[in-house]
């Protein structure tokens, strides 16, 4: 049973695409590798997947794009279903204030990143799965498939082959954390799997049906599997909402008030729990790294969502 009338909310989401495009030609397209600095500012995509499963997409919503960070809540999710609270004790769970790929603040905590989501952090979960699976980064390929319906869903070779060759500062900071303990594998298996799961190409479509999960307490129905306990998932849904845009988490909470994962392809996960699961694509980015058009689109969303999609009661 839908929630709300399939043809109203297919033209919401496409009202949002032409509204949404008017901030193209704003931002600039992440350059720090070649593959993602060819992108073409002018795209722009939107997907919504209700809780009831239903989708519903408007502009380059079928086309894949990197989905960079936004991997990071992959990696957490899986993290966190292996073990569970313990995480916390190599991860910490405040904003960091500080940029993404910062080594700093680092040096001053003693390897403990500040939260999962920067670099850093996202570097201590993958080591966890590096220990757990022998092929970490072909696991999260497969759980994602899984997740999104999608069996064409590919880790980008040649993403991957760039983020390796322009792995420096990544590696520099996977060093760090291995000078004071907080890594145990070899740095180098830790950060090929870290970027082999930041290079996954996949659209709006895959995302929002994939990320489902965290607007549904935990469980993916396109998979048809409880993905992680009610309460770990609201947990994630938390920490997107302090830490999931860089470091305007604060503006973008009080723009748009919903838990959102960011990435420099110009993607934006976002999710109303109860409700609906979203995400955004345009590639051109903000000076904190978040794209511009994506974030309008999110605003346009929050603000028209009670009147489109009511809460059930
Ligand atoms: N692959 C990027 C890096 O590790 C992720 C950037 C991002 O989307 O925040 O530097």
């Amino acid at each position: 049973r839908p929630i709300a009338d399939a043809r109203a909310l297919q033209d919401w989401v496409e009202s949002i695409d032409t509204r949404a495009r008017e901030r193209l030609g704003q931002g600039r397209v992440a350059d720090y590798i070649p593959a993602l600095a060819e992108q073409d500012p002018s795209r722009f995509g939107i997907a919504i997947c209700t809780t009831d499963g239903e989708v519903y997409a408007a502009g380059d919503a079928q086309d894949s794009f990197s989905i960079q960070s936004i991997s990071k809540v992959f990696l957490l999710t899986l993290s966190l279903r292996i073990f569970g609270n313990d995480l916390w004790e190599r991860v910490g769970l405040n904003p960091s204030g500080m940029p993404f790929n910062s080594l700093s603040q680092l040096e001053v905590e003693r390897g403990k990143p500040r939260n999962p989501f920067i670099n850093a952090g996202a570097i201590v979960v993958t080591d966890h799965l590096v220990s757990a699976y022998a092929a970490p980064s072909q696991y999260l390929q497969d759980v994602v498939r899984r997740l999104s319906g999608n069996n064409s869903v590919l880790i980008d070779r040649r993403v991957l082959d760039s983020e390796w060759q322009h792995r420096s500062r990544n590696a520099a900071m996977a060093y760090l954390m291995k000078s004071f303990g907080n890594i145990g594998n070899e740095v180098d298996d830790v950060l090929y799997a870290y970027f082999a799961c930041c290079a996954l190409g996949m659209s709006c479509v895959d995302l929002a049906v994939a990320f489902n999960y965290l607007a549904a307490s935990g469980y993916s129905r396109m998979a048809d599997e409880r993905i992680i306990e009610p309460e770990l998932s609201r947990k994630i849904n938390s920490i997107m909402f302090t830490s999931g845009m860089y470091d305007a988490a604060g503006e973008f909470a009080y723009r748009v008030g919903l838990p959102a994962k960011s990435g420099v392809g110009g993607g934006i996960l976002a999710v109303v729990p109860g409700r609906l699961s979203v995400c955004v694509w345009s590639p051109a980015l903000d000076g904190n790294g978040n794209s511009v058009a994506g974030q309008y689109a999110l605003e346009l969303l929050s603000d028209e969502l009670d009147r489109m999609l009511p809460a059930r009661v």
